[in-house]
């Protein structure tokens, strides 16, 4: 233990554990009568789930009066069934935002999910173009996570059966090395997740450089994929606006086209539950995925396609609504790092992620102390996501990662919600270190 005799009172500033006993007694005590006011506040917030709000929402309450036509430019009735990739003007729309050829575009429902759920199914049960054997008749199917992830990704492994190993998100991607060590020697190991735009939960935005070093490594599985789920590829919070990888690319020419799979949808573009998924991939994939999807669908909902096409006009429509659902979330995610900064800075409690897209700050607490933080955070009416949410089967190894989500409750409420946030997670380190002591 540092002790430092010649200052007094406790300088809030000085790292928590540089401070005396005395000077942590008096700061435990502090926040213990922080958090005591703010329970007396009886507040019921919601920091859990990505969803977008409902100013956001009303941004697209156009599509209701959409489609103002019922034939696509062919003059093909959309209210028909058929055409099972999708209307090729929307096709050919994604295709210009996620820098792919049209060709490589399907069109689907209204959830991306479904589209990475589906290819996991017909993997598991028929294999892809590339496979010895569908994945299900392995002795055993591994997927590497990079962490902090997206927890529905995890959980849908899990329901598989699949085994899941993790490696740590970096700024810039998934640590390459860890991969190609996981991927050289063991053919068990058929996948990875990569949200490769404003990572889930961590804001990340995988270089061009990781990328194809991702889709050049050699591996031992020779259907080996890459789930590139580009969920927030144009989810921008400032005017510097990353540029996703260019994966089927980079795969095409490095020899291994079927290696990627691009998911994205409009969740958070227009209605989160009323948009349009899209995937693309290489010419074999594509008609792979498509030759299983006619085993369950005549055709998508291309009413939807339309009235989504009429609505952003162009890619350039898109990328100008986009900025308008940027006026709406910058202002919260800027209230989320500056309460974080306010309570914490300089503590040496906490570290967090300063995104500059996506829907997510990923928080970093003391070791051994996410749960308490969410605990504390529930008995004062904030919600948060479970502490680990973002690791495979709920397991932060560190108890120390909590996902914060911004967009869906009204900036005021936002402010209210991290100051007291801070709180907790200034007041649970605190906790920890008085006892360590
Ligand atoms: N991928 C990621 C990384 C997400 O964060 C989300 C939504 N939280 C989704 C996919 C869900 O996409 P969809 O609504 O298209 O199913």
């Amino acid at each position: 233990m540092t002790t430092r005799p010649d200052r007094a009172p406790a300088d809030p500033r000085a790292p928590l554990s540089s401070l005396t006993s005395g000077e942590l007694g008096d700061f435990l005590t502090a926040k213990q009568a922080e958090y005591a006011a703010l329970r007396r506040r009886g507040l019921k917030l919601d920091l859990t789930r990505g969803k977008p709000s409902a100013a956001q929402l009303d941004l697209s309450d156009r599509l209701l009066l959409l489609p103002t036509t019922t034939t696509d430019r062919a003059g093909a009735d959309v209210r028909n069934y058929g055409g099972l990739e999708g209307l090729p003007e929307l096709c050919e729309l994604f295709a210009e935002l996620l820098w792919v050829e049209p060709g490589q575009v399907i069109c689907g429902g209204n959830s991306s999910l479904t589209m990475m759920h589906d290819t996991l199914v017909h993997l598991l049960l028929h294999g892809g173009p590339d496979s010895p054997r569908p994945w299900a008749q392995e002795e055993k199917v591994t997927f590497i996570c990079p962490v902090p992830g997206y927890d529905r990704h995890f959980s849908m492994l899990a329901n598989f059966g699949i085994e899941m190993v993790t490696v740590p998100m970096h700024e810039d991607g998934p640590d390459v090395a860890a991969v190609e060590a996981l991927v050289t020697n063991d053919p068990s190991v058929k996948g990875i997740w990569i949200v490769p735009t404003y990572a889930n939960p961590s804001g990340a935005v995988c270089s061009q450089e990781v990328a194809a070093a991702l889709v050049a490594m050699p591996t031992a599985a020779p259907d080996f994929r890459i789930l590139w789920d580009n969920a927030y590829a144009f989810h921008h919070l400032s005017e510097v606006e990353a540029k996703s990888a260019d994966v089927l690319t980079l795969a095409a020419a490095s020899g291994h086209p079927n290696r990627p799979i691009m998911f994205a949808s409009t969740s958070k573009i227009t209605f989160a539950g009323a948009g349009v998924a899209v995937m693309a991939a290489s010419a074999e994939n594509k008609a792979w995925f498509l030759k299983h999807l006619a085993m369950g669908s005549i055709g998508p909902d291309k009413v939807n396609h339309l009235r989504h096409v009429e609505f952003f006009g162009s890619a350039d429509g898109l990328r100008a609504h986009m900025r308008r659902h940027r006026d709406i979330l910058a202002p919260k995610f800027a209230a989320v790092g500056e309460a974080l900064t306010a309570a914490l800075a300089g503590l040496g409690v906490a570290e967090w992620t300063h995104p500059t897209g996506g829907y997510f700050v990923s928080l970093d607490v003391l070791d051994g102390t996410a749960t308490r933080v969410v605990a504390l955070a529930k008995e004062a009416g904030i919600a948060l996501t479970p502490a680990g949410s973002s690791f495979p089967l709920g397991r932060d190894p560190r108890d120390r990662n909590i996902r914060l989500a911004p967009t869906f409750p009204v900036l005021a409420e936002v402010e209210t919600a991290m100051a007291g946030v801070a709180t907790c997670v200034a007041l649970a380190a605190a906790e920890q270190l008085s006892a360590g002591r």
